[in-house]
């Protein structure tokens, strides 16, 4: 490439398009009258279609010139910049992922193309308030106070602390004028300058320091590591103050379920109004909002899902990623991609700051921090009387359970308690449904999904049985479907619907609330039920995953973990981590307010380094441990690997084509990696196509990226298989 990049394509010029269509290739197109930047987004004919693409750069020729035809229109929004460019290709380099592909990231903005449509917005009218009450008083002031905003009718009800109706007899009387204005509104102001919460020594002293990161305006990575309830939120806030005063844009993702109302009322207690938002339940004029007010530069704060990476940002200074040792960063489908490490990348692009901040991060984040890449900030103490709970470990080969239960008598005594003295108990198992297996007693038969290779769930309040993997679902049988004998078929095993069954029966005078994710409830209505359990509308909480991420239930002091062993079953090389995370995080739980919590942790091998090291809270040495034994298996962090999953209706041919490709993977040998496998892979089945997994493991330094490329490059598929490359999995499916 040239040195000097042309930025301006004057008429009469050729110029290459990257469209999101599957081509694997740039199309050329005439400039228009008035020229065009490099990076314009444009719409441009494809045979009888109109498309989306982005000015890539000089023509690449080689066709007739004659048959070049010119683009149709330059969209109006801002060119994308060259950093953003440069992101995509490296996203899509290192996920194995095409250019076109990428570019769908980039351009979700529905309607892109489109003229702006006319959106009716509030400002001051000319009008007198005939009657001035505090309701009306408030909303006069604010207008008064920004004369030349403009609100949607929400936006104002919410920023004055007033009812929909006060605004709309506003409107009326004329004090209020409505505007018709091009659908994208500027957000309200956030002023960085407002003083937020007094904070503790520990909390002001960490918040120094990213402020200071911050307003240096060069790349670089910090974790923020706190135990629950230590204000990391406050903290890193402070460093989007400084990123708000520096006149840059700043990022927070969230995993989508902590994407709430309350994150949205803190944002606004501190910088006085709402960020903008992008996620799965925004709607789409406001993710069109969105979008163009990013592009424009005129959106301060985005909060966001993983997929608001790939938003137009004009100056970014801040990413944080709030939970990062979340799972639900990784994207398991399309570009696999985990938000995580791209927001790194992003930053580092273009100069930004990245805050990482979790109770417990990844080993990944936490052996960049011991390696010295990221920096590394702790609060160590609970905000307020908080203290973190205790920890007990119940052997179970003890303690043991009566047959067909689940909660220990040790357990029982302590929830018991609880209860005499009107405090909360949370009973956590990660397991939906009723029972993992349904089993005939006669025969032994265990039913399992049509398919799926997986068992099915049963859940007792839908009255069937349903596959976890595909969502099949149906009845229970009354008959053995192998044996055909009636009346043998048996749950074993508990399930969230279960525990909370027992728990109905030892505990009869005790309120139980079930949160689990498969209660097929509206984000909104799930929220409802948490903070009716917060105000203490429950005695007993069963919950799974769910639970563990960051709710704040102030009347909680017990935690029973009902099985602590289940993580660690499983071949999967995170499962002691994950099973670390999740229980530090439900015992978490425990006494956030005044009251000291206690967290029992049932399991069977209470010698298990993992259970140990959850149990004595000494995570620096869990970290150390875990991260030598990845060191020697040479796995991630410590070593690259990649997922690739062969996929058909055929078994046979998928195995032969598995079995193909690792007999030819001398490039892959040539570089050092090694190749395993074939084997089924640990779903081997899902919706009726077989699944067939290798496993490429290559030392830290190499070039896996360009020797998969080859290697599948060089592959002819026959139609219908398909192979699908991972790199760094999370998970084993
Ligand atoms: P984390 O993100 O580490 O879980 P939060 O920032 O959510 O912690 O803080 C936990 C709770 O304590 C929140 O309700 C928060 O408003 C409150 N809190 C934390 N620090 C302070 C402070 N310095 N002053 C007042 N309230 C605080
Ligand atoms: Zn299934």
């Amino acid at each position: 490439m040239n040195n000097s990049v042309q930025s301006f394509f004057p008429h009469g010029q050729n110029i290459a398009v990257l469209t999101a269509e599957p081509l694997n290739r740039l199309l050329d197109y005439r400039a228009p009258e008035q020229g065009v930047h490099l990076g314009a987004f444009v719409e441009v004919p494809l045979g009888p279609r109109k498309v989306i693409g982005v000015v890539w750069g000089a023509a690449q020729g080689g066709y007739d010139p004659k048959k070049i035809r010119p683009i149709f229109q330059v969209i109006d929004v801002p060119p994308m910049r060259a950093e953003m460019r440069l992101f995509l290709t490296k996203v899509g380099d290192y996920t194995l992922t095409p250019l076109s592909q990428m570019l769908r990231l980039a351009t979700r903005a529905p309607g892109l193309a489109d003229p702006p449509h006319m959106r009716r917005v509030l400002g001051p009218g000319p009008g007198e308030v005939s009657r001035m009450t505090p309701a009306r008083e408030k909303v006069m002031a604010l207008l008064g106070e920004q004369p030349d905003q403009r609100f949607t009718a929400a936006e104002l009800a919410r920023l004055a602390g007033v009812t929909a109706s006060v605004v709309k007899g506003l409107v009326k009387q004329g004090a209020i004028a409505e505007y018709e204005t091009a659908r994208d509104v500027a957000y309200p102001a956030l002023d960085p300058a407002r003083a937020g919460k007094d904070l503790t020594d520990e909390q002001a002293g960490v918040a120094k320091e990213l402020r200071a990161l911050v307003a240096a305006q060069e790349y670089s990575t910090a974790l923020l590591k706190g135990v629950t309830g230590s204000g990391k939120t406050e903290v890193y806030l402070e460093a989007v103050a400084e990123c708000l005063a520096q006149g840059r844009q700043a990022l927070v993702l969230l995993p989508e379920i902590a994407l709430t109302v309350e994150f949205l009322d803190r944002v606004e207690q501190r910088f006085g109004a709402r960020p903008a938002e992008w996620h799965s339940g925004v709607t789409m004029t406001e993710k069109r909002r969105c979008w163009r007010m990013v592009a424009e530069g005129r959106a301060q704060l985005v909060v966001g899902a993983r997929s608001a990476l790939y938003l137009p940002f004009q100056q970014l200074g801040l990413v944080v990623v709030d939970e990062e040792h979340e799972n639900s960063y990784k994207q398991e489908e399309g570009v696999l991609y985990h938000a995580r490490d791209m927001a790194v990348l992003r930053a580092s692009i273009c100069g930004a700051n990245v805050v990482l901040a979790s109770a417990t991060p990844s080993l990944e984040t936490w052996a960049n921090a011991d390696a010295g890449k990221y920096k590394r900030f702790d609060l160590a103490r609970r905000f307020g009387a908080a203290v973190l709970p205790e920890m007990r470990a119940i052997d179970l080969r003890e303690d043991a359970l009566e047959s067909g239960r689940w909660i220990s008598p040790t357990l029982a005594r302590a929830v018991f308690a609880r209860l005499d003295r009107g405090e909360q108990s949370l009973l956590f198992i990660n397991r939906r449904g009723y029972a993992p297996l349904t089993i005939c007693r006669a025969c032994g038969h265990q039913v399992g999904c049509d398919h799926c290779d997986a068992r099915m769930v049963e859940h007792r309040f839908q009255k069937r049985l349903v596959c976890h993997q595909c969502g099949e679902s149906k009845p229970l049988p009354e008959v053995c479907p192998s044996c055909e004998v009636e009346g043998k078929m048996a749950a074993v095993g508990p399930g969230v619907e279960r525990l909370a069954e027992e728990a109905e029966a030892r505990f009869p005078d005790a309120r139980v609330a079930v949160l689990s994710s498969d209660m097929a409830m509206s984000a909104r209505a799930l929220k409802e039920r948490i903070n009716s359990i917060a105000r203490g509308e429950a005695d007993i909480i069963i919950g799974t995953q769910l639970v563990a991420k960051g709710h704040n239930f102030p009347l909680l002091t017990c935690v029973g973990v009902i099985d602590a062993d289940l993580g660690l079953q499983g071949g999967d090389l995170r499962a002691a981590e994950k099973t670390f995370q999740l229980i530090r995080q439900v015992a978490g739980r425990a006494g956030r307010a005044d009251k000291k919590g206690v967290a029992y942790v049932q399991t069977h091998q209470p010698d298990h380094p993992v259970i140990k090291a959850i149990l004595s809270g000494e995570e620096e040495a869990f970290w150390q441990a875990e991260a030598e034994q990845r060191r020697m298996a040479g796995v991630p962090p410590y070593g690259r690997m990649a997922g690739v999953v062969v996929s058909g209706p055929d078994l046979d041919l998928v195995f032969d084509v598995a079995n193909y490709m690792v007999r030819n993977a001398q490039g892959l040998h040539s570089i050092g990696a090694e190749v395993f496998g074939p084997a089924p892979a640990p779903i081997a089945r899902v919706r009726g196509r077989h699944r067939v997994r290798i496993l490429v493991k290559a030392g830290k330094a190499v070039a896996l990226q360009g020797a998969l490329k080859q290697w599948r490059g060089g592959l002819k598929l026959p139609a219908n298989l398909r192979v699908s490359i991972d790199i760094d999995p999370q998970t084993f499916y």
